[in-house]
């Protein structure tokens, strides 16, 4: 197994220290232990939210956060994550991470006149559409 991809100690300490302009920024080491210890389990592995996280509360912040604020922005955090999550492959031509693209056709159907239809057809990128009850 390996641990390589794990955040340092001194990433997650480096990131903190961000937040020391912020009132009640903990000074005492304990302190900023659990605080470490607290944003390594947010993180998850992952320098980009560890950054996104502490930028937040630097631009935003008065107070430094504790543990549940923080546990409670990274919720926020992954849920808009979640939501702006591109159904499709970013890098796909077709639909450019869309996961669908608009079709024109023309549909003939006996004893009507021929017309233009327009429709999203779901891209090949993406995952199988899931069944609709209709
Ligand atoms: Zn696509």
């Amino acid at each position: 197994m390996s641990w390589s991809k794990t955040l340092s100690d001194g990433l997650l300490r480096n990131q903190l220290g961000r937040l020391d302009q912020l009132q009640g920024y903990p000074e005492l080491p304990a302190r900023q232990q659990v605080m470490v210890k607290t944003l390594r389990q947010l993180a998850d592995n992952s320098r980009t939210f560890l950054v996104d996280l502490i930028t937040w509360f630097v631009d935003n912040a008065q107070t430094c956060p504790g543990p549940a604020e923080l546990q409670e922005r990274a919720r926020e955090m992954r849920t808009a994550h979640q939501e702006q999550k591109p159904l499709g492959n970013p890098e796909c031509e077709q639909c450019r991470g869309l996961g669908y693209y608009i079709v024109v056709r023309r549909v003939t159907l006996p004893r009507l006149e021929a017309y233009w239809a327009t429709g999203a057809k779901r891209c090949g990128c993406a995952p199988p559409e899931e069944k609709k009850e209709n």
